[in-house]
């Protein structure tokens, strides 16, 4: 549905857009994730033509927009400040865009009226937009732009503006409203658990360029770089030397653990020229409980520190021979204690869990 070719951008000397090549399917919810001037609001307004590109070429549904303006295009764009006009109705808000259209006004008004219902405001058209909520709102703008039946709908951070519990609520209907429609959805966010939530698959971008192109568990499982690993959740990193290589095993001593057998499939592909380092995530380690038997391999430690979330608590342990703590995720189960700080304790891991960045 959308090519990028080598895509570059530059603001004056700026050069903020460095060589985009990616494809974006029909029918996908795609996002485009990445720290703050990293690019992704650059490349998703080249999508919608509110941009124009340096170098390069974006094709959409197979046809170069180059020279096509941005209401010629097949796209329509919902913002993170809702955009809406206070002083309108919410039925008026959503016919906006078809207030051109030589339909008559009973067709219009039926669909806004379907608009509306698909967002979840069935009923809403009477009232004054001034009077919703923030949540009601960005429902109002989704149908707004959802009412022009484009082939492209385009989200830059809709839902940053919500608190907690409304954008997690919103996230669910994006993904079920996008299932219905059918459109291709591209997203830009910062929050990489939104981007995790949401996606078929995630680009995660650092300055101007795509780190990696991936679907949410290829991400979080294989992270390519130490860098992605560290923005998609929590990694640990602990240093490490590759000793041999036999089959598609590779050997690496990590100090306090001992020799790691990695599976290739699970060597980050990206070199960095840093050194190499064993990645865990935090619920590939597991702390022991007394005279529970480690299923492979373990080691012993202290805990360093315990942070409380309820369902889960996050426990860093510093392992015999480790310089610096390994961050791990427990399940809080009924009827076992919270282990306090300074508890000697075992950790084990499973070696499939874990990723060779080298
Ligand atoms: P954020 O999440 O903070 O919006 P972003 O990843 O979306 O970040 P962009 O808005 O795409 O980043 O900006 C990328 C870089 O280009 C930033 O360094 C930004 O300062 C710069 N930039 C963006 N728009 C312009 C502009 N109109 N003129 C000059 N520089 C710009």
């Amino acid at each position: 549905m959308i090519a990028f070719r080598d895509v570059h951008k530059y603001y004056g000397d700026y050069h903020a857009l460095r060589g985009i090549s990616a494809e974006i399917r029909a029918g996908e919810f795609f996002s485009l994730l990445g720290p703050s001037g990293c690019g992704k609001t650059t490349l998703l307004r080249t999508i919608a033509g509110f941009e124009d590109i340096s170098s390069g070429a974006v094709l959409i549904d197979g046809k170069d927009m180059a020279g096509v303006p941005a209401n010629k295009r097949p796209t329509n764009m919902v913002f993170q400040s809702y955009a809406i006009f206070p002083h309108l109705t919410v039925a008026q808000n959503v016919g906006f865009g078809l207030r051109r259209d030589p339909r008559s006004k009973a067709e219009k008004d039926k669909l806004v009226e379907e608009s509306l219902e698909m967002v979840g405001l069935k009923g809403y058209g009477a009232r004054a937009a001034h009077a919703l909520s923030g949540g009601q709102r960005q429902r109002v703008a989704l149908a707004r732009a959802l009412i022009l039946k484009p082939k492209v709908l385009l989200l830059d951070e809709p839902l940053s503006a919500l608190d907690r519990k409304i954008r997690e609520q919103m996230q669910v209907e994006l993904i079920k409203l996008q299932r219905e429609v059918g459109i291709t959805f591209v997203l830009v966010t910062h929050d990489q658990e939104e981007a995790l939530v949401m996606s078929d698959r995630i680009a995660v971008m650092f300055e101007g360029e795509i780190a990696q192109l991936a679907d949410p568990e290829t991400l979080y499982r294989r992270p390519n770089s130490r860098r992605v690993a560290d923005f998609i959740g929590v990694m640990n990193f602990l240093p490490a030397k590759v000793t041999g290589e036999s089959g598609d095993l590779i050997s690496a001593e990590v100090a306090g653990l001992g020799v790691l057998d990695v599976s290739t499939s699970q060597v980050s592909a990206a070199p960095t020229g840093d050194s190499a380092a064993v990645g865990f995530r935090p619920e590939t380690l597991t702390l022991l409980y007394e005279g529970q038997q480690a299923s492979d391999r373990e080691a012993a430690g202290t805990i360093d520190e315990v942070v409380y979330y309820g369902d889960m608590t996050y426990y860093d342990v510093r392992l015999d021979g480790m310089e610096k703590p390994v961050r791990i995720s427990m399940r809080n189960v009924f009827g076992r204690p919270v282990l306090d700080v300074g508890t000697r304790t075992r950790v084990s891991w499973s070696p499939g869990a874990l990723v060779l960045f080298r």
